[in-house]
């Protein structure tokens, strides 16, 4: 996927311009939010699992390598194949040899956006071999030649009359004047088209939520049971994932489960969960008679050990994004790559650079809501900052950005200077604007006063009120 986080700024203007995504991101508030507030109420020791969670993944991320070869070695023993893949390309290539093996037509895929993120529908196009997506969700946006704008929910920018007025125009075996108007009708159509993609396909796709080291298992959790046929029907299951997403052993990944629904979609348990553990054997009723497991570096072990090692821990549930006011106003689409939301604005400047995606750590209001409610208590504005600091290190930020914080930190060092000078500044521009009492333009704050007014202060500075009312300074100032 070619990123357009360079364009971050137009992206999101467009999304504000753009009614029935503004329609489709309302409804958010009152669904995933609060769903998820019932169903962590509902639990008492919904905390407690959250740091129970955030322990075990740290645990496995300084032991990495490890867990890592205990997985490969259990999956080899259940009769699978690991194979080790450095980069997108590799994994690609693997997975295209893979398909080839058998002379595959088509791929059934389960959602998954490590696939997103190596870009493997359109290299297997390319290849000539069609992926079908199997998650309602993902196919809408596979017909409408679209990427997901959510992690769990892909098409959470499309509304109703584009899914039908898609399923019309992509469905030409089907009476024209048949009714799409009720949900259900539009989910029967298109599982009677994928009914048969499922029975045709080759080699089935899948992701993985988790990959468990002691059992050699991979773990998908959907709400369809798409990802069940994708991996049942087909001759070879291929599963994509990335090297973070091994845990110790099942009652680890049971633990994580525990906050993974709760956190996505305010379920205490997705409906489907399912473990695989190799091909077929010989008593085994049906399964694939492959089963192979394309384990993704992509850049991930050069965060172990920095300060980026945190963001390791995400389990992708999409909470951060669904409690973001920028996500909620813009969408996911504007974000210009793969992973949208907070975990976005962290994951894609570490994965495709920071001199690519320097926009995104700036577009959060720092409202803490991301890291509050992440189950995995990654302190997304914590590392969202560090790669603000490494844009100004980089000098990446504009000049005018820079020279205003130079000032900035030049008076922070000074406090007698910083106070006299906003003092002074708090004189003059209440001198000016005590009248109206407001300011609706001010030389240097264009950007902040177009969309509001900035009230003009009232009085004296905080630190001038604190002192009054003996309020103390540090002691070094
Ligand atoms: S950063 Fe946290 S809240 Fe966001 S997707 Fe990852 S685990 Fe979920």
């Amino acid at each position: 996927m070619q990123p357009t986080t360079r364009q971050f700024t137009q992206n999101a203007r467009d999304a504000l311009a753009n009614a029935s995504l503004q329609s489709a991101l309302g409804k958010m508030e009152t669904g995933f939010v609060a769903n998820r507030a019932t169903a962590a109420a509902r639990l008492p020791e919904f905390e407690a699992l959250r740091d129970q969670a955030r322990d075990i993944k740290n645990h496995t991320l300084e032991n990495l390598d490890f867990y890592l070869e205990t997985f490969e070695a259990n999956v080899i023993a259940s009769g699978g194949v690991v194979h080790w893949a450095a980069t997108a390309e590799d994994a690609r290539r693997t997975v295209l040899d893979i398909c080839r093996s058998v002379d595959a037509k088509t791929v059934t895929k389960g959602k998954s956006m490590i696939a997103e993120e190596i870009g493997l529908n359109e290299y297997l196009e390319a290849n000539d071999i069609e992926p079908v997506e199997t998650d309602l969700g993902e196919y809408i946006i596979q017909l409408r030649h679209e990427s997901p704008s959510h992690i769990i929910a892909p098409a959470i920018h499309v509304v109703k009359n584009q899914v039908i007025e898609t399923f019309r125009e992509s469905h030409p075996q089907f009476d024209p004047d048949r009714s799409l108007e009720e949900p259900r009708e539009l989910l029967d159509e298109a599982r009677s088209v994928l009914r048969q993609r499922f029975l045709d396909a080759d080699v089935g796709i899948t992701g993985a939520n988790f990959l468990i080291a002691e059992t050699g298992s991979t773990v998908i959790v959907t709400n369809e049971g798409n990802g069940d046929l994708t991996q049942t029907l087909p001759k070879i299951h291929v599963v994509v994932a990335s090297l973070e997403k091994v845990v110790p052993t099942l009652e680890d990944a049971s633990a994580i489960l525990r906050v993974l629904a709760r956190s996505a979609t305010g379920q205490e348990y997705s409906s489907y969960t399912t473990f695989s553990n190799g091909p077929r054997r010989a008593e085994d009723p049906d399964g694939p008679e492959q089963f192979h497991v394309v384990l993704l570096d992509n850049g991930r072990s050069a965060l172990l050990g920095t300060e980026s090692q945190e963001v390791l821990r995400c389990i992708r549930c999409g909470a951060c994004m669904n409690h973001c006011p920028v996500y909620g106003a813009i969408g996911g689409h504007a974000y210009g790559w793969v992973y949208p939301g907070p975990i976005g604005s962290v994951i894609t400047p570490t994965l495709i650079g920071v001199d690519e995606a320097r926009h995104l750590p700036n577009a959060s209001t720092f409202c803490g809501r991301c890291e509050q409610v992440c189950p995995m208590r990654i302190p997304l504005p914590k590392l969202m900052r560090h790669h603000r600091e490494k844009a100004f290190e980089e000098k990446l930020t504009p000049a005018t950005e820079r020279a205003g914080l130079g000032v900035w930190a030049f008076l922070a060092r000074r406090p007698a200077l910083y106070r006299l000078a906003t003092g002074m500044a708090m004189r003059v521009l209440g001198a000016f604007g005590r009248r109206r009492g407001k300011f609706s333009r001010l030389p240097g704050a264009g950007g902040w006063t177009a969309h509001r007014d900035f009230p003009a202060p009232q009085g004296r500075t905080f630190q001038q009120q604190w002192s009054t009312r003996g309020g103390r300074r540090n002691a070094g100032q």
